[in-house]
């Protein structure tokens, strides 16, 4: 006859099948359980039965973490406006851009539809105040804006910091106090579109000396003379900031060009292997005429045009890091479920090196940045600053996009898996705004005192 306890402990186990009691036994001693049942009560015995229940069960699969590409909690940094910006950037960039973004992307076009809808984001008023100064924290906050933009699509954050960082800086910084009037609230709302026209054809990195458009005064007006090339904006602008050099003193002046002046044709550039949905022009300026009440009257030499790309360099080492960590994401994410040899990718070594890389990297570049920007909203940012960070960032997002896309072998070069996009945007990142070697000039320059500058 059997003893009550072990009819309980029999009870308990009696809901298993056989083979799971038979595991069970490989792990315990299920005599000393039954002795041990003994001296319990059947609630102790109920809760026995439920965990030898799950014991015996084979392991659940784990959840896999999501991935994130915020390793150090940079959000936590953030105040909570800053935060609700970069929420707001984020549903948007993942809701209205992410699903047309390919097709524009392959169409070589900047989908219009999304201008409206940017206005609707407000997010200039967060950067920027009706009179051209800034907001306390514009930086940062921008660098959050621009990450959240590329982490998604550079081209749109592109498109946007052409309008809401080089032209209107220009204005900002360039503009008296009735263009200020006029054009500020204009551009702040997106009522108008902006462009920036400095680099032509023959004057890329020299041209701040080889700047060859001309402005030639003409009683009430200018007449400007010469060509730009690759002027984002450029194709659908309302206004377009043209940087050309006074015949008269040598100076280089800004003109805002409106849409249709006569002389003022653009080309749109085709044939990008980056930055595709942004449409870059390529300008001829034949007498094209502006009224002096045009000319931005602050901007008197070529230091406005520097103080301009300064206040826009961090910006575009923010750009950097969202597309590092869009590629990183995506990475992941595939590495967590595509299997090769009956285990998930994510499970070899090598792609696991990959992905530690590549948050090392960005993890690296977003603190960097970080530091930037708080560096620029307390006025105490330098050139060298922003170019050392151009440089690291370019860079190191190049490495971390092309670790993402070896990450998806042959998909990563499938527009449709998006990290093949990131790939190619990385391109333009790394030679606009500054080359990495005029960068690293620059910073050269500072650091050692010498200028190895030709
Ligand atoms: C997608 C895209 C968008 C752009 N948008 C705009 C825009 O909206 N508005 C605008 O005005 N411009 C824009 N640009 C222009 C951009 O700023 C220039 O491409 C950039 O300044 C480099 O000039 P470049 O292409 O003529 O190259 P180059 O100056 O011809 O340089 C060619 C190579 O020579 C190197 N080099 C040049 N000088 C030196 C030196 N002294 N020492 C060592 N190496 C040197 C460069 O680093 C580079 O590797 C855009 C460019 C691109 C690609």
């Amino acid at each position: 006859m059997q003893n009550p306890s072990t009819e309980k402990v029999g009870a308990a186990l009696g809901g298993l099948d056989p083979r799971k009691v038979e595991a069970l036994s490989r792990r315990l001693d299920l005599a000393a359980l039954v002795d041990a049942a003994s001296a319990m009560s059947d609630t102790q015995l109920h809760a026995l039965g439920g965990m030898l229940a799950t014991q015996a069960s084979p392991r659940k699969e784990r959840p896999l973490p999501a991935a994130n590409g915020d390793f150090y909690d940079l959000m936590s940094t953030l105040s909570d406006r800053q935060r609700e910006i970069a929420a707001r950037v984020r549903h948007f960039m993942e809701t209205e851009v992410a699903p047309i973004m390919n097709g524009y992307w392959s169409r070589d076009e900047f989908p219009q539809s999304l201008i409206p809808k940017l206005r609707d984001l407000n997010l200039t008023r967060e950067i920027w105040n009706d009179d051209g100064t800034r907001t306390p924290d514009a930086s940062v906050t921008e660098g959050i804006i621009i990450m959240e933009m590329c982490r998604v699509d550079v081209s749109t954050a592109v498109f946007f910091g052409v309008h809401a960082g080089l032209a209107l800086a220009s204005v900002a910084l360039g503009g008296d106090e009735r263009q200020l009037k006029e054009f500020m609230p204009r551009l702040l709302d997106l009522d108008m579109v902006g462009a920036f026209g400095l680099t032509e054809p023959e004057g890329g990195s020299q041209v701040s000396r080889g700047l060859r458009t001309t402005a030639r005064r003409d009683g009430d007006s200018w007449v400007l003379n010469g060509e730009k090339k690759w002027i984002g904006n450029s194709t659908f602008s309302d206004v377009t900031v043209i940087w050309a050099r006074d015949e008269a003193d040598d100076q280089v002046k800004g003109f805002l060009v409106r849409r249709g002046t006569p002389g003022f044709e653009v080309e749109k550039i085709q044939g990008k292997i980056a930055l595709r949905m942004v449409e870059n022009g390529h300008i001829r300026l034949s007498e094209c005429r502006v009224s002096e009440q045009d000319r931005l009257q602050r901007a008197t030499s070529f230091r406005t045009t520097a103080d301009v790309l300064r206040l826009t360099r961090a910006g575009v080492a923010w750009q950097g890091v969202g597309c590092a960590m869009g590629a990183y994401e995506l990475a992941l994410k595939y590495a967590q479920t595509r299997e090769q040899f009956g285990k998930k990718i994510g499970e070899f070594q090598l792609i696991q090196n990959h992905l530690v890389h590549m948050l090392g990297n960005l993890t690296a570049m977003q603190m960097l940045c970080l530091r930037l920007s708080g560096m620029e909203d307390a006025g105490i940012m330098r050139d060298e600053h922003a170019a050392l960070a151009k440089v690291v960032t370019a860079a190191r997002c190049r490495e971390t996009v092309a670790l993402a896309r070896e990450t998806f072998g042959g998909n990563g070069i499938l527009l449709e898996y998006g990290v093949a996009k990131h790939f190619c945007d990385t391109e333009a990142i790394y030679s606009y705004e500054g080359t990495n070697e005029i960068n690293t000039l620059v910073v050269g320059r500072a650091v050692s005192g010498l200028s190895a500058f030709v």
